[in-house]
C-alpha cells in the first residue's frame, strides 16, 4: 500500500523519533509499505516520519541511481553496495570516518526543492535490520549520502537544516516559505 507523504510544515517532519524495540508483523507490513511509497515516489530512501510516524525507522534503494557511485565494506572487505539493498535500518548510529564533501541532495518531504548540502563521504554504521538482527557496515559516496539524510530525518533534523549557504538563495526561501504554508493550510 503506498502511504501519503508527510511534507515540509508537517510538524511530525520535526520529531525525534522513538527507539524501535521490536520487529512486529504490524511493522512489517509497515516497512513493506514503506518500500512501495519509495518506489512509487522514485526515492531512494524515506524515513518513517515522512510517512507521519516518528520511529528510529528509515528504507533505502540506492540501485536506480546508477550515476552516482556508493562503496561498501562489511567486516573490513569491500563489497558491492546493490548487494545491502533493499536495505532497512531500525535505530542507526552513524559515526562519520573522513572529510566532509559537498553534494546535490533532495528529498521526497519537498518537491522540487534541491540543494547542496555538506556531509562526510564516508561513514560507519550500525543498527538493526528487517528482522532485528544487528547489522554493521562502512559506506561512501551516495550511500553515504543518503544513510545520513535519513538518520538525519529520524532526528527531526532536515536537510535544508545542512544546506550550503550558496544554495539557500532568495527563491529557494521564497519555495520553502510556499511548500509550509501549503501543507499547513492542509493540515487545518
Ligand atoms: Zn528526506
Amino acid at each position: 500500500m503506498v502511504l501519503p507523504l508527510t511534507f515540509y510544515g508537517n510538524p511530525v517532519l520535526r520529531e525525534k523519533g522513538a527507539p524501535v524495540e521490536s520487529v512486529t508483523p504490524e511493522l512489517e507490513d509497515f516497512i513493506g509499505n514503506m518500500f512501495e511509497t519509495m518506489e512509487e515516489y522514485r526515492g531512494i530512501g524515506l524515513a518513517a516520519q515522512q510517512v507521519g510516524r516518528a520511529i528510529q525507522l528509515t528504507v533505502i534503494d540506492i540501485r536506480a541511481a546508477e550515476n552516482r557511485p556508493s562503496t561498501l565494506e562489511i567486516d573490513g572487505e569491500t563489497a558491492d553496495p546493490n548487494s545491502l539493498m533493499p536495505l532497512v535500518l531500525i535505530n542507526p548510529k552513524v559515526t562519520p570516518l573522513n572529510d566532509p564533501i559537498s553534494g546535490a541532495e533532495g528529498c521526497l518531504s519537498f518537491p522540487e526543492i534541491y540543494g547542496d548540502v555538506t556531509r562526510p563521504e564516508k561513514v560507519s554504521v550500525k543498527a538493526e535490520g528487517a528482522r532485528g538482527e544487528p547489522i554493521e557496515f562502512v559506506c561512501g559516496g551516495l550511500l553515504a549520502r543518503c544513510v545520513q539524510h535519513e538518520t538525519d530525518h529520524l532526528h527531526g533534523i532536515l536537510f535544508i537544516d545542512r544546506m550550503d549557504r550558496a544554495s539557500k538563495t532568495d527563491e529557494l526561501r521564497e519555495d520553502l516559505e510556499f511548500l509550509q504554508k501549503e501543507t499547513k493550510a492542509a493540515l487545518e
